[in-house]
């Protein structure tokens, strides 16, 4: 079960909670990040520096890159809004960011919808 006050990043989640998530009636996909998990959530006892923060997350987006869990993942952070790490190959900021562009977009696309169903055709 997904708790919505406080994601889970896929490199931390067990087997259960992946097979719940995105298992579906297929395999599950396995997120890449598992086999590291600190190189996107951040490491847990020290500090980084900005440069070695940038550097870590570089990185962390290449292997987001290959992932065969991408799709599934980026849709679980569009939902979730996480506040730290590198979720689909984004960071925080940059997911809110792509989250607000999204809303814009469909809210647009619903106001058009309605004006053209309000036009007949001749
Ligand atoms: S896309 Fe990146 S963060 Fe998401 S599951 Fe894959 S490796 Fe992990």
């Amino acid at each position: 079960m997904v708790r919505s006050d406080l994601p889970i990043h896929p490199s931390r989640m067990s087997l259960a909670e992946i097979e719940t998530l995105w298992g579906g009636d297929v395999d599950p996909l396995l997120p890449e990040c598992t086999y590291d998990p600190e190189l996107h959530t951040g490491p847990r006892l020290l500090i980084e520096t900005t440069a070695e923060r940038a550097a870590r997350e570089a990185v962390a987006r290449e292997v987001c890159a290959t992932c065969p869990a991408r799709v599934l993942c980026d849709e679980y952070a569009l939902r979730l809004r996480p506040t730290s790490g590198i979720w689909a190959g984004r960071t925080a900021a940059e997911i809110d960011t792509h989250a607000e562009i999204t809303e814009l977009y469909e809210a647009m696309r619903s106001r058009a919808a309605q004006r053209l169903s309000g036009l007949e055709v001749a």
